[in-house]
C-alpha cells in the first residue's frame, strides 16, 4: 500500500514538472497525475502554453519558447531585444 502511495506521489511530481515546463498549472497537474498516473502521457503530449514569467511566443514562427531565450529553438532567429526586456520586467 505504501509503495503504491509513493508511486502515485512520484507520478504527481513528474506530471507537475512537465506541466510547469509547458507553462501549465503545476499543482493542478500534480493532483491529476497522482490520481491518474496515465495523465503524464497526456501532459507530455500537450503543446506548451504561453505563461507569464515562464514562456513566451516567438514573433517569427509563433512557437512557444522559454522566457529567457534569446534565440528561438524552432526557427533559430534572434529575438528582438525590446521583447526580451519587456518580458523580463513582468
Ligand atoms: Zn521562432
Amino acid at each position: 500500500m505504501l509503495r503504491y502511495v509513493i508511486l502515485l506521489a512520484i507520478a504527481g511530481i513528474v506530471g507537475s514538472i512537465i506541466a510547469r515546463r509547458k507553462g501549465r498549472h503545476p499543482i493542478g497537474w500534480f493532483i491529476l497525475c497522482a490520481i491518474v498516473p496515465l495523465l503524464i502521457v497526456v501532459i507530455a503530449v500537450l503543446p506548451p502554453l504561453v505563461s507569464k514569467g515562464y514562456t513566451k511566443k516567438c514573433p517569427y514562427c509563433a512557437e512557444i519558447i522559454k522566457k529567457d531565450a534569446m534565440v528561438c529553438k524552432h526557427c533559430g532567429r534572434e529575438l528582438p531585444i525590446e521583447m526580451i526586456k519587456v518580458k523580463s520586467k513582468m
